[in-house]
């Protein structure tokens, strides 16, 4: 028998990591408040696997998150989007951003950026700005190229990064934008978004021709993603996906942010510090009801 076609009023919810290690108890506790929510509000629950990451990302840690999930006995819908076979829609998007001229090529290298601020703070005597994951503002240098230079720079195939002209994303935004936040007890919360702390972002990496923030942003439009759900660490980056959801003509979903697992040393679980795994865990003989019940989801 042919399955039903989803129903449009359907919430869709989705869970989207990357394959670059394998998923810690941080990811468990993402994947289970989604499909938490998912339940609560009756939606549809997605796997979209954020794989732009060419050098990073490996087949076997694709078919580790299968087998993790499978083993939490997370309900999935079958099938799953990979970003790395859709860079054609991430293209789109760019070039929707460029003939608007919102987007310009960077031709600087991270140390040319560490000099460029080293000059401006010791003019100034004044720290200079960074974004809220501490990184500093890009101060500029390649916005002010000549036209000529750069076409040149580009025939050469000078290596580059695409950046958002944040200053002319804003003016053709034209007004303070936001996002509705939810959680589980029915509340909402109109929040309003600061895209200018986060400066002149990346949207084509020079290794990969998109990033994160585009890459989640057209996806999230393409699969019908009605509730994000992702952790806290994420709440700031969220102001760039509304601006370019606005930019790009394309809906803003309802958010919810959830709370993060911490190291005993206070950190943030993740991947490079070695977080224990949820294979790790399951082959010491913790079982997925352990998890469950440890992370609150008995
Ligand atoms: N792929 C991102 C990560 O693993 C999460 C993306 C998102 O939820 O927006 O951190």
């Amino acid at each position: 028998m042919a399955s039903a076609p989803p129903d449009s009023s359907q919430p869709v919810f989705r869970f989207a990591p990357s394959p670059n290690g394998r998923l810690h108890l941080g990811h468990a506790l993402s994947a289970l408040t989604n499909e938490a929510l998912a339940d609560h509000f009756g939606g549809r629950l997605l796997l979209r696997i954020e794989d732009i990451d060419l050098t990073r990302c490996r087949p076997e840690f694709v078919a580790g998150i299968e087998t993790d999930l499978e083993w939490l006995g997370i309900r999935f819908e079958s099938g799953f989007r990979r970003q790395s076979q859709h860079f054609d829609a991430y293209a789109a998007a760019l070039a929707s951003l460029r003939e608007r001229g919102l987007i310009y090529p960077c031709f600087c290298s991270r140390q040319e950026i560490r000099n460029a601020v080293a000059a401006r703070e010791a003019e100034t005597n004044q720290p200079w700005p960074v974004d809220p994951d501490g990184a500093p503002l890009y101060p500029g240098l390649c916005k002010a190229l000549d036209p000529g230079e750069v076409a040149q720079r580009m025939a050469a195939g000078e290596e580059h990064v695409l950046r958002l002209d944040m200053a002319a994303a804003i003016a053709t935004a034209g007004r303070r934008l936001g996002y509705t936040a939810f959680d589980a007890a029915g509340d909402r919360r109109v929040v309003e978004v600061a895209p200018e702390r986060w400066g002149d972002v990346v949207l084509a990496r020079k290794d990969v021709p998109t990033s994160y923030h585009l890459a989640v942003t057209v996806d999230d439009a393409l699969q019908g993603v009605t509730h994000v759900v992702r952790g806290r660490d994420l709440e700031a980056a969220t102001d760039v996906h509304v601006l370019l959801q606005h930019l790009l003509g394309l809906p803003t979903p309802l958010y919810h942010f959830h709370r993060l697992l911490l190291d005993d040393d206070g950190q943030k679980l993740a991947k490079s510090r070695a977080s224990q795994s949820l294979a790790a865990l399951r082959a010491s003989g913790v079982t997925a009801a352990e998890i469950r019940r440890r992370l609150g989801f008995a």
